[in-house]
């Protein structure tokens, strides 16, 4: 009898909490802004280093690209080459969102945002290019922003000299 009072009163304490439950998708969940939601890609400071793509355990990554020559600046300087990125593509149909690819990523190119209501009738269009994946650097916390970035642009010029 002690026992069965006690679970009524357990449950009734419950009850009283309230629903920890939301109505998704009529109510919004209120997450913390550095949930794994989606990866964002920050293609000026990607070097096509290819680390993330060997590192992804899934292989969901998909990188290509090609080498620039960019002249000397000075008299007598030698030429460089830069790596251009043609393609970076993330396949959310394989993606267990572990975030190795965001951990091992040395320059800074790859975050997470929160976002995660991106479903789709077909499997196909779960495969984010790099535009799409650049335009989830809109919905990146600042604060997990790196050194130098001031925010999404949307005609952000793509690449740099590295
Ligand atoms: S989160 Fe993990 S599985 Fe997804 S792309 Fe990155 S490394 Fe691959
Ligand atoms: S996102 Fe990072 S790890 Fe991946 S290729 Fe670009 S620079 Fe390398």
């Amino acid at each position: 009898m002690k026992g069965l009072i006690k679970g009524l009163a357990t449950t009734a304490k419950v009850l009283a909490r309230g629903a920890h439950t939301v109505q998704y998708p009529h109510v919004q969940p209120d997450l913390p802004e550095r949930s794994r939601g989606v990866i964002a890609l920050l293609e000026e400071n990607c070097t096509s280093c290819m680390l993330c793509a060997r590192e992804c355990p899934d292989w969901c990554i998909t990188i290509d690209s090609h080498k620039e020559t960019i002249p000397a600046q000075t008299e007598g300087g030698r030429d460089r080459q830069k790596n251009v990125l043609d393609r970076f593509d993330i396949d959310y149909s394989l993606c267990m969102y572990c975030g190795i690819c965001v951990e091992v990523c040395p320059f800074d190119a790859l975050f997470w945002a929160p976002d995660f209501a991106y479903a789709e009738g077909d499997i196909r269009n779960l495969l984010h290019d790099k535009e799409r994946l650049g335009t989830w650097m809109e919905r990146v916390p600042e604060s997990t922003w790196p050194e130098g970035y001031d925010g999404y642009t949307p005609d952000a010029p793509a690449g740099d000299d590295r």
